[in-house]
């Protein structure tokens, strides 16, 4: 369903709100699987992004909250300017009045140019040339902005007669996988989560200088030549993306070349509208088109004789622009001139004065001729300011409960800690929440325990496999020696925040958050620092050590080329989500075993049940074809008790987040300057609850051997031995568990379900049960916090 052809938005009774409700009513009426928003205001409007998620439909686009997030010119700008993307100067908040508006000017000069908040596209702005200017050049925009968008907050911006506007197509899937099509926008759209197809919108001045100026959370109107110039069919990306299938496109498919143009035909007066002219309804006739035809033009696809054009958006004839090698791009004199000439009949004036500087560093976008030009301009972002630099003992790369907690227990101990992190903010995406006791015992003796605890969290009893009801196997923690014989439910962000409030206040740390590593400085074949990329530009960070802590999918992993042997030995990946707390909170970790497949499931802090429903490893692009109705039925089977609460609380696959469960192993841990820790070194699987605590372990085993190297001034890679060699050990022995937990409580076949209640009998009447809880709870006992190595005060 699409507002864009079929549909017509705008055109029915009470315009834009008329047509909001009209297709929600088609949702509702309808329960279609899926909607196309089409190209224009309903794809950007967060209510109907909800609306068809609530009920069950998939959006075909971003969420509601990410529309949120970018359809706020406030939100998106300050958010840009957070992803290191250059703004023109100008406000990111709304100018109260004329006045504010010029005491910009006395800082950046005029003029300025004077633009809404809402709407786009450079529609209703006013250019204040001078300080003489009427009050009206403020008032106009404004009363405008009120009566066709409901808001008349307005903000003021550098004005650059001579630019050029370039859009730059991002896609993103469901499962993190970010691409661009046009590289400064994939900041942009990493900084806000994007997800689905989107418009970033760039200024380019005369000297070559680029600015980011908006987001469309949206497909292109002209994305046919995006899709010409690199060959991707976006919309069926698009689609992918909304059944939450992975992209298929990769960055290395994405090759740019050649060039296109789109013609549009405006049905307004001619051949020159006035400034306030709208695109309005008439009768096409095929007859009266100008067909531009040629050499480096695709077929024209014209509207059927005698249809009408649709109010606002119909100015669109089956765009067909054409590119390719060999081919001669269109505007390189092939095209019969006076065909195309309307392409070519733009009110802003072509780049003069510095067109050079901008050709030499964007050949590729010079090559186009026009001034609004569409595409994959390939940018590289040699505007950030000046790189700056600092020089401290230790990097860490990451702050997640590895980097963290090393962090902390290397400050304590007089070591400087520089510690570059790429979020902002504490919360994650959904991360690891059950701490094991080996775990709350390390982050007790750091004194984290208790506060952390004290903001929200759910002390649990242990493990139990449920099968129909009867408990098969009940690993109860109360055999484990107090105070640490208890399982912690409890929000990641509680811990981070509490370990890092510490780190604050020892003179030797850094915290550089919202940087994310970009490059490693090696030296001799050493590595000797960390480059980290933030919105102030890139700032180097030379140090003794750099530590990688930076989760399953390390980037100084990759950075440093040390491989990672991926195990796919899980026979299940998990959909998490949460449901409602209707009962007092559950005292257990369960899985539950009945008919379909197993869930886990435990009380998440504040009022929530996490659930995880184990599908076959890499199944899921097959199961989110049958939709959200037939997983939420296949979970029901299993856990029954939850079968109302699925109904009215999960209605779509956005609902769900997918965890790809491998096990993982980072070939090397260590290189001379360089150690991995935590995720970066070992992944795990979600079962038995283990991440945190051998994150956390990581750190209280490499603090003591790390102080000895930095003491010695010794960092070779032999020096960490003593730490890896041992811990390697420990992490062998997990993994090894880990599958043999998976076999025994998530198997399917038919032994299995007999030999089953069987083997956990026998598990929990012999001695195997409690040294199988040991292990998983406490991890390595040996580690624990070398507070003798804590400098003194
Ligand atoms: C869905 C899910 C559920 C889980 N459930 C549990 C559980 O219940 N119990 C449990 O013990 N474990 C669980 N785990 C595992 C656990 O979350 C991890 O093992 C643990 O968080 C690892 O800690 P870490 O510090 O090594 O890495 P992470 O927690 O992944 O932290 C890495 C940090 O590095 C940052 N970073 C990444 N790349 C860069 C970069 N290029 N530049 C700068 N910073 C960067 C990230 O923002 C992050 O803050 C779960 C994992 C997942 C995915």
């Amino acid at each position: 369903m699409s507002t864009g052809g079929g549909t017509r938005a705008g055109d029915g009774p009470g315009g834009r709100e008329g047509c909001l409700a009209v297709l929600i009513k088609a949702v509702l009426r309808t329960g279609v699987q899926a909607l196309h928003p089409g190209y224009g205001f309903a794809s950007e409007n967060p209510d109907l992004a909800e609306v068809r998620e609530d009920h069950g439909s998939t959006s075909v686009g971003p969420s509601a909250p990410v529309i949120d997030r970018l359809g706020d010119k406030v939100s998106a700008r300050a958010l840009m300017a957070e992803a290191g993307l250059p703004l023109l100067p100008g406000g990111v908040e709304p100018a109260a009045g004329l006045e504010e508006a010029r005491a910009l000017a006395v800082e950046t000069g005029y003029p300025l140019v004077i633009k809404p908040m809402a709407g786009g596209g450079g529609r209703d702005t006013q250019v204040v040339r001078g300080p003489g200017e009427p009050a009206a050049k403020y008032r106009q925009p404004r009363g405008k902005a009120q009566g066709l968008f409901g808001d008349n907050r307005v903000y003021p911006e550098c004005y650059r007669a001579a630019a050029r506007h370039v859009e730059i197509q991002v896609f993103g899937d469901r499962l993190g996988n970010l691409v661009h099509l046009g590289e400064a926008a994939l900041l942009g759209a990493k900084a806000a989560e994007y997800t689905g197809a989107g418009t970033f919108d760039f200024l380019v001045d005369d000297t070559g200088d680029f600015y980011s100026m908006e987001v469309n959370c949206r497909i292109q109107v002209e994305h046919p030549v995006t899709e010409v110039v690199t060959g991707v069919d976006l919309v069926r990306e698009r689609f992918r993306v909304a059944a939450r299938l992975p992209l298929e496109l990769s960055q290395s498919g994405v090759a740019p070349c050649g060039a296109a143009i789109e013609c549009r035909q405006r049905h307004g007066p001619r051949p020159r509208p006035p400034a306030d002219a709208r695109p309005g309804r008439g009768v096409h006739r095929s007859g009266g088109t100008v067909r531009p035809s040629g050499h480096g033009l695709l077929p024209w696809a014209p509207r059927i004789g005698g249809q009408r054009p649709v109010a606002g958006q119909g100015d669109h004839l089956g765009p067909r622009p054409r590119a390719g090698p060999g081919e001669d791009a269109p505007g390189t004199g092939r095209i019969p001139r006076e065909r195309s000439r309307s392409a070519y009949e733009h009110p802003l004036p072509a780049p003069r004065a510095g067109r050079s500087a901008f050709r030499r560093r964007h050949p590729h976008h010079v090559a186009h001729r026009g001034p609004h030009l569409t595409g994959a301009p390939r940018m590289t972002i040699d505007q950030t300011p000046r790189a700056t630099g600092s020089t401290t003992d230790v990097c860490v790369i990451g702050g997640g409960p590895a980097g963290l907690t090393l962090a902390l227990l290397l400050l304590r101990s007089g070591v400087q800690v520089t510690l570059v992190e790429r979020a902002t903010s504490m919360s994650r995406e959904y991360r690891g929440e059950i701490l094991q006791p080996g775990g709350l015992a390390l982050l007790d003796q750091l004194g984290v325990l208790v506060p952390a605890a004290a903001r929200g969290g759910y002390w649990l009893d242990g493990f139990q496999l449920v099968e129909r009801e009867r408990v098969l196997l009940d690993i109860a923690y109360d055999r484990l020696p107090a105070p640490y014989n208890r399982l912690l439910s409890v929000p990641q962000r509680h811990v981070l925040a509490e370990l890092l409030d510490r780190c604050h206040g020892f003179d030797g740390f850094r915290y550089l958050d919202g940087h994310r590593l970009s490059a490693l400085v090696e030296e001799d074949g050493a590595v000797r620092g960390a480059v980290a990329e933030g919105r102030a530009g890139p700032h180097t960070v030379r140090a003794g050590w750099v530590v990688g802590a930076d989760g399953r999918f390390s980037k100084t992993r990759r950075l440093a080329g040390i491989g990672a042997d991926r195990q796919d030995v899980f026979a299940f990946d998990v959909l998490w989500f949460k449901l409602p707390q209707e009962e007092p909170p559950g005292r257990h970790v369960r899985v539950f075993r009945a008919a379909g497949r197993p869930v886990l499931v435990y009380p998440s802090y504040p009022g929530t049940v996490q659930l995880g429903w184990t599908l076959p490893h890499k199944g899921y692009a097959e199961m989110a074809t049958l939709g959200v109705e037939t997983i939420r039925s296949e979970i029901a089977r299993a856990v029954p008790a939850y079968a109302d609460r699925l109904a009215r609380h999960v209605n779509a696959l956005s609902d769900f987040t997918l965890l790809d469960v491998f096990a993982g192993r980072a070939r090397e841990w260590v290189r001379d300057g360089l150690v991995l820790i935590g995720d970066s070194a070992h992944t795990h699987s979600p079962l038995g609850a283990q991440g945190i605590n051998l994150a956390l372990q990581d750190a209280a085993l490499l603090h003591p051997v790390l102080v000895e190297a930095l003491r010695d001034g010794d960092f070779s890679a032999g020096r960490l031995d003593a730490y890896a060699l041992p811990r390697s050990r420990d992490i062998d022995q997990v993994m090894k568990t880990q599958t043999m937990q998976a076999k025994a409580m998530l198997s399917q076949g038919r032994v299995a379900r007999v030999v089953r209640p069987r083997l956990a009998g026998l598990v929990q009447r012999t001695p195997i049960g409690p040294k199988i809880t040991r292990h998983i709870a406490l991890g390595n006992p040996a580690a624990r916090v070398r507070s003798d190595l804590f400098a003194p005060g």
